[in-house]
């Protein structure tokens, strides 16, 4: 093919993906978009982008070509040491390459010949993650070695991925309650809208909120500090019970709101019932101190017809009788 016709054939499959992705709301869907346009633009067999979750402290696949998600721990592996470099890697001989780390490609029975990795940043130049080429092939699908230009090629692909990933934080961001990391109010109602549209909305789903047993005495006590470790503790505990579909939020200072997935009154009160007694038993160590903490529950079941805000007085209404009739415990 001469160099005008491999032009053109190129600007097309840009203007492709280009195309898709500005339809594209979801955002597992555009980053795995923008991942292929990467991979068509150099030409490797696979690619992926990781993102950088520094809370966790480690690297992850959002959407990798051709293979399943994958988690690394921070600083390890070419990406690792893409992200630290903050410039890109080309390796052509990996297994000659001591930052290369073969278990993956054990652990999946893949050879990887060639890598390119680039560093993805946002907008302040802060690197936020990295888009990651595997085994470049040459026209006619042969194993072939990175260069100069896939670097400027795939540079182009790792600003989209930056800019996409970052509006998507931002977006995360404000529906996350900063202290606790749990979804904030904002994100609940997000949440809820989002289970309607995708019609979810016939489905039982329990509702419980839950409120910490005095605790402006704990900040009276040991300080707003202590008040704030039990906060986290807490929400730690909520967040180890929950399934795949269900949601725990901060609903406002010391109350949480669950919403769990098919479950009817009685399971949710079940439920409830057990993470009473494992706020209760599993006391909250903070700077030297043992701080003991209990929480009183209001449960109901979820009528769709009603909004979020109707559904949640519900419970509260519940709650309310909770604490007024001794604390630590659950009414349904
Ligand atoms: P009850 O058993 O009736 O729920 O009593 P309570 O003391 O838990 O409830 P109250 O509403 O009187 O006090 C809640 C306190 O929670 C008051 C407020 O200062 C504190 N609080 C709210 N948000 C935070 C926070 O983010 N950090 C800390 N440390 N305290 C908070
Ligand atoms: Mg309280
Ligand atoms: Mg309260």
């Amino acid at each position: 093919m001469n160099d005008v016709g491999y032009a053109e054939r190129l600007l097309e499959k840009i203007f492709y993906y280009m195309n898709q992705l500005m339809d594209e709301k979801d955002f597992d869907k555009a980053i795995s978009i923008l991942t292929d346009l990467g991979r068509t633009l150099v030409g490797s067999d696979r690619a992926s982008f990781w993102y950088w979750d520094t809370r966790q402290k480690q690297y992850w696949t959002i959407a990798a070509w051709g293979s399943k998600k994958i988690t690394i721990p921070e600083g390890t592996g070419i990406v690792g040491a893409t992200i630290k470099a903050k410039e890109p890697i080309i390796i052509n001989n990996p297994y000659e390459d001591e930052r290369f780390n073969p278990s993956v490609d054990m652990a999946s029975g893949y050879t990887t010949k060639s890598i390119l990795c680039m560093p993805v940043t946002n907008e302040k130049g802060k690197v936020i993650g990295a888009f990651q080429a595997i085994n470049k092939l040459d026209v006619n699908g042969l194993d072939s070695s990175f260069g100069d230009w896939d670097v400027k090629r795939l540079a182009m692909v790792a600003v989209f991925c930056g800019k996409t990933l970052e509006s998507h934080m931002l977006q995360r961001e404000a529906q996350v309650d900063q202290l606790t990391g749990l979804t904030n109010r904002r994100g609940l109602y997000e949440y809820y809208a989002e289970r309607i549209e995708n019609g979810v909305s016939d489905r039982t789903m329990g509702v419980v909120i839950c409120d910490i047993d005095f605790f402006k005495k704990v900040n009276d006590t040991y300080g707003h500090n202590a008040g704030d470790a039990v906060l986290i503790h807490v929400a730690d505990i909520l967040q180890n019970n929950l399934r795949t579909g269900d949601e725990v939020v901060r609903w406002g200072g010391e109350e949480f709101v669950f919403l769990l997935q098919d479950k009817k009154l009685e399971e949710a009160a079940v439920f409830a019932e057990d993470v009473r007694k494992q706020v209760e038993t599993d006391v909250c160590k903070y700077s030297g101190l043992e701080i003991k903490i209990t929480m009183s529950f209001g449960v109901d079941e979820l009528n769709w017809n009603l909004n979020l805000a109707e559904n949640i007085k519900k419970a509260d209404e519940k709650l309310y009788i909770a604490k007024e009739t001794g604390r630590n415990k659950v009414v349904m």
